[in-house]
């Protein structure tokens, strides 16, 4: 191929190199960019159209007015576009081996919202997992209804009798919106059932929503269980060093992804350049971190179930043969546990749970994960905390319950460290 040639093919998400090599490869063509081998941040708010005609023919095409001709407008303005922006989104469709296109945005909350409002019409109605991360649960119980009037309804999507029955009693749904494995809970969604439970029961065009963040791209595929849009927060493991905020969105449909982006443009969720050539730079490592933080994450499990001071661990890589249907939900839809940990301390008490925490020294407590570093959170009081007790309570997100992401450092570190603090609570527990 010439130099010409293969400067124009950047969009070409390379189908036929495993995934890991493709994010590297596709995107970006050095030629386009004075053979820079890395891409330069494009720190523009605006670009310089060759003649009026054209900048007239990019608006046509960008706001899709009369004498668009259906393609790409054209670089035009970065709340728009900008080339890092298309610099990762190429990379992210070559990481999600099954999407076609995808959009990205200043914060997974803002490829989230975006998604639901662009896709939902007013007074729509979106069934969704309970539990799901707490700002998802935010705009969900609260926003949607009170403001934009879309009814929704919680579901333990692990429970498809659950799911069907809510699917009957309440649809028909416009969107099904699935969180696997949850937050905070882990609790892993059968994605391929529900998408078929959803459409028998609301119809073939009910739109399926994943929020993959804490498995995919590298070890869950919801595409190939029939998902329509896969969200991330980017700012988990796809930036992977707790150094940015971001999101994305992507899909394999033209019209779904022609609405993401008009949204996106009049609602102004703007990547900064800047983050996106952070995000384009992590995405190269995205397999490495994920693989060694996952095996890190399953020997800090395996430590953490044997303890005494502790009665439960969830992490998908400790499911067997008696946790059914989540052990064949893992076997068939996932090819890695992550590496995020939910366990309960045997004290169900707040006191017991912040002794330990304010103990651990290692692991940063902090909120967010799938850094490089371990951090550690109480979801009840912290990420969690805009949920209502009752629905805490009903999603086992309780006062015991502990979130752990596992970073690259030793995981024996990690676990003596753990089992230091683990050792600061008395065995009667801590009195309030
Ligand atoms: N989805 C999940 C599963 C999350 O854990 C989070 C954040 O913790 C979000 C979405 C929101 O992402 P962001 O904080 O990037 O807006």
């Amino acid at each position: 191929m010439t130099q010409d040639k293969k400067a124009k093919d950047y969009r070409n998400p390379l189908r036929g190199l495993h995934p890991s090599t493709a994010v590297i490869h596709a995107g970006y063509r050095a030629r386009l960019s004075e053979n820079s081998v890395k891409p330069p941040v494009f720190r523009t708010s605006t670009f310089e159209f060759e003649s009026a005609a054209d900048g007239a023919r990019f608006f046509e095409r960008a706001y899709h007015l009369p004498g668009d001709d259906g393609r790409e407008p054209g670089l035009v303005y970065s709340r728009l576009n900008n080339p890092n922006i298309e610099i990762f989104e190429h990379k992210m469709v070559a990481a999600e081996t099954d999407a076609t296109h995808a959009a990205a945005f200043p914060s997974g909350m803002n490829a989230i919202t975006t998604a639901i409002l662009a896709l939902v019409p007013q007074g729509g109605r979106v069934l969704y997992t309970d539990p799901v991360y707490g700002g998802t649960y935010f705009f969900l119980k609260h926003l949607c209804p009170q403001r934009f009037g879309i009814e929704t309804v919680p579901v333990d999507t692990s429970d498809l009798r659950a799911t069907e029955q809510a699917l009957k009693a309440h649809g028909p749904f416009d969107m099904a919106y699935i969180e696997t494995p949850a937050n905070p809970t882990l609790t892993l969604t059968d994605i391929a059932s529900v998408a078929a439970l959803a459409r028998r029961h609301s119809g073939p065009k009910t739109v399926v929503a994943v929020d993959n963040t804490f498995l995919g791209p590298v070890f869950q595929r919801p595409f190939a269980c029939g998902a329509d849009i896969v969200l991330y927060s980017a700012t988990k493991f796809v930036g992977g060093h707790s150094d940015l905020v971001a999101g994305v969105a992507l899909t394999n449909s033209d019209d779904m992804i022609r609405l993401l982006r008009d949204y996106r443009t009049i609602l102004g969720g703007t990547l900064a350049p800047d983050t996106a050539w952070m995000l384009t730079r992590s995405l190269e490592t995205l397999w490495v971190r994920m693989e060694r933080q996952a095996e890190k994450a399953s020997k800090v499990a395996r430590a953490l179930q044997g303890h005494p001071k502790i009665k439960q661990v969830a992490f998908p890589g400790l499911l067997d043969e008696t946790d059914l249907p989540a052990y064949t939900t893992y076997k068939t839809q996932c090819s890695g546990p992550g590496s995020v940990i939910g366990f309960h301390l045997q004290h169900g008490t707040r006191e017991a749970a912040f002794r330990f925490l304010d103990a651990v020294r290692l692991p940063h407590l902090a909120v967010s994960l799938g850094g490089t570093e371990a951090l550690i959170e109480h979801p009840r009081s912290m990420t969690h905390s805009d949920m209502t007790p009752e629905d805490l309570d009903r999603c086992g997100i309780t006062e015991s319950l502990i979130r752990l992401s596992v970073g690259l450092e030793s995981s024996d570190d990690i676990i003596q460290d753990l089992f230091r603090a683990l050792d600061t609570i008395p065995d009667d527990g801590v009195e309030p």
